[in-house]
C-alpha cells in the first residue's frame, strides 16, 4: 500500500494496533499471547487493557488480517477519504475498513446522504450560504433585516453567530480570506457578489466578523476600500476581547490590545 513510516508513527514492538501487518502480531494474537502467559485471572490494569483489546476486535475483527494486497478499490476509497479535511492515513483506514467491512447499513447510509446531498446543497445564490433553493433560509427569511449584512469567513462562523442569536440581520459568507501566503485572491472568495449587493444600492450597514489576524485584516481593508463610490454604507468591525469569563492576567498580548482599542463607554 506504499505507507511511510512518518504517516503512521513509529511501529509498536507488541504489535498492537489498526491494521498491523502480520495478522500474527495483531490484536487477536497479543491477546492470546497473554492468556497464555497468564492463566490466572487478570489483575486491574490487565483487564483494562484486555477489555479495550476485546473491544478493539470487535470494533474492527478483521484489522490482524490486512495485508498489502488490498483492493484497488479499496486503496481508491482509502485515498479519496485522506482528500476530507482532519483525515490521515490512519483515520482513512478505519473509515473505509469500517464502512466496507463492518457496518454496511451505515455504508448505505452514507452513500445515500451524500447522494442527495450532492443534488439539493448548493450555495445561496445572494449570501453564500448552505442553501437548498435558489436562496438559504435566512435570505428567504422576511423578518431579516436584509440591509444589515454582517460578513463572514465560513459557513460555521454563520452557524456560530446564528446560535448566538444577537443579529437579526443577513450574512455574507467569504468561503475564506485574503491569504497572498496561499494564493488566495479577490477572485478565489465571494467578494464580488457582496459589493454587487452594495453597488445595487441593498445594503446599508456592514458588520465585518472576520478573524483577528493579519488576513483578516487585510480582507476587511479590501471590502472597505472596494465599496462602489457613491454609496453610503456603515461599515463596522466586530470587537474583540476578553472571553466571557476569562481574566486580564491569562490573555495573551494581541486579546488584550484589541479589547483596549475596542473599549467602550462604561454606562
Ligand atoms: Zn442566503
Amino acid at each position: 500500500m506504499g505507507r511511510r513510516e512518518d504517516e503512521i508513527g513509529p511501529r509498536r514492538e507488541d504489535g498492537v494496533g489498526v491494521g498491523s501487518r502480520n495478522p500474527r502480531r495483531g490484536p487477536l494474537a497479543r491477546t492470546r499471547v497473554w492468556a497464555s502467559r497468564e492463566p490466572g485471572l487478570p489483575d486491574e490494569g490487565q483487564r483494562g487493557e484486555l477489555q479495550r483489546e476485546e473491544e478493539y476486535r470487535i470494533d474492527f475483527p478483521w484489522a490482524g488480517e490486512i495485508h498489502d494486497d488490498v483492493t484497488a478499490a479499496f486503496e481508491r476509497l482509502q485515498q479519496a477519504l485522506r482528500k476530507l479535511p482532519g483525515v490521515g492515513y490512519r483515520s482513512s483506514e478505519r473509515i473505509a475498513l469500517h464502512l466496507l467491512l463492518g457496518k454496511t447499513d451505515q455504508l448505505k447510509e452514507l452513500v445515500a446522504a451524500l447522494e442527495e446531498s450532492s443534488l439539493t446543497v448548493h450555495r445561496c445564490s445572494r449570501c453564500g450560504n448552505l442553501a437548498d433553493g435558489d436562496l438559504c433560509a435566512i435570505c428567504s427569511d422576511a423578518k431579516r433585516d436584509h440591509r444589515a449584512v454582517c460578513v463572514v469567513e465560513n459557513v460555521p462562523d454563520l452557524v456560530a453567530i446564528e446560535r448566538s442569536g444577537s443579529w437579526r440581520g443577513t450574512y455574507h459568507v467569504l468561503h475564506g480570506k485574503l491569504s497572498p501566503m496561499h494564493h488566495i485572491g479577490p477572485a478565489e472568495l465571494n467578494i464580488s457578489s457582496l459589493l454587487a449587493l452594495i453597488a445595487a444600492g441593498e445594503v446599508d450597514e456592514l458588520v465585518l466578523a472576520l478573524s483577528n489576524d493579519v488576513e483578516g485584516e487585510a480582507t476587511c481593508h479590501y471590502i472597505q476600500g472596494n465599496i462602489p463610490a457613491g454609496r453610503e454604507v456603515r461599515v463596522t468591525r466586530i470587537g474583540f476581547g476578553i472571553p466571557s469569563g476569562g481574566g486580564v492576567l491569562y490573555a495573551d498580548s494581541v486579546t488584550l490590545r484589541s479589547a483596549l482599542e475596542g473599549r467602550r463607554a462604561f454606562s
